[in-house]
């Protein structure tokens, strides 16, 4: 790897800039218009995967990139519409003289090995290897000269881990994963220049079913809570397939209170941050 006075002396004074391109926006379940969330960050020619569902490789393709050239797989936690991919990808890769770090909580890389094992994906005849890293909350690791990652704490799920991702130029792009609207993950990210959070459905979903509040966001709290803690840029995801609502009603909930810039993305829509 590398020190860290290395990173701040000879890169701070960069303007480098991260990509995001979305493979998904959806939730569990797709639409016609929204498959599972999953999206790229590349940053200076690194790319790297966030969560995992559906034809990825198909999809990478679509944005532009190739397969054969990430670098990292970040994983937020083991439910089935951010993971099920994965197995898939891997044996897509399996001709191919690479490596790649997968990383996630402890639970995650624990599962994520059990799904690779039981395809067979970690024998010696599978080209692409992949190195398991468990990153734990609060914890910063340097993935590149340009890029590093802090793993945050998130309230959904066992497995569940956020990831705040910087640049050498300190940009910062957070993604919280699947979570309930928290006020503790936001003290912890404030002022960030992006951030990429739940989004599931419009408040009044929230109202019919209370229990929803533990595992998601709706977008009414989300406006308030990213106005209330200066995120500069939002973007809302993981929408709900299974209820109906349309984009309008959500945009109208965050513009309630957020007066940051929104932006409301669609699958395959790339964004420079
Ligand atoms: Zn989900
Ligand atoms: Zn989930």
């Amino acid at each position: 790897m590398f020190d860290f006075v290395g990173f701040f002396l000879y890169n701070n004074s960069s303007d480098s800039t991260m990509k995001i391109s979305f493979l998904g926006t959806g939730g569990a379940v797709a639409s016609q218009e929204r498959d599972n969330i999953s999206f790229l960050i590349e940053e200076s020619a690194v790319l790297s995967l966030i969560d995992c569902p559906g034809a990825v490789v198909q999809k990478i393709k679509k944005v532009g990139y190739r397969p054969q050239d990430l670098k990292f797989i970040f994983i937020t936690h083991i439910h089935p519409d951010h993971i099920y991919g994965l197995p898939s990808l891997i044996h897509s890769l399996m001709l191919e003289e690479m490596n790649l770090l997968l990383f996630g909580s402890a639970e995650t890389i624990g599962f994520c090995a059990q799904l690779l094992d039981l395809f067979g994906l970690r024998e010696s005849k599978i080209k692409c290897r992949v190195e398991l890293r468990e990153l734990a909350p609060e914890n910063e690791i340097s993935l590149t000269s340009q890029l590093k990652v802090t793993g945050l704490v998130i309230k959904h799920h066992s497995s569940s881990l956020g990831f705040l991702w910087e640049n050498a130029s300190g940009k910062k792009i957070v993604y919280s994963g699947d979570t309930p609207a928290d006020r503790s993950f936001f003290s912890k990210i404030e002022g960030v220049d992006c951030l990429i959070h739940d989004c599931s459905a419009p408040a009044r979903f929230f109202q019919l079913f209370p229990e929803l509040k533990r595992m998601h966001t709706d977008s009414l709290t989300l406006g308030k809570l990213a106005e209330e803690f200066r995120i500069k840029r939002l973007i809302p995801c993981h929408f709900f397939g299974e209820i109906d609502f349309d984009q309008e009603e959500i945009v109208q909930e965050i513009k309630f209170s957020y007066q940051g810039e929104l932006t409301v993305p669609q699958d395959f829509m790339s964004i420079t941050i």
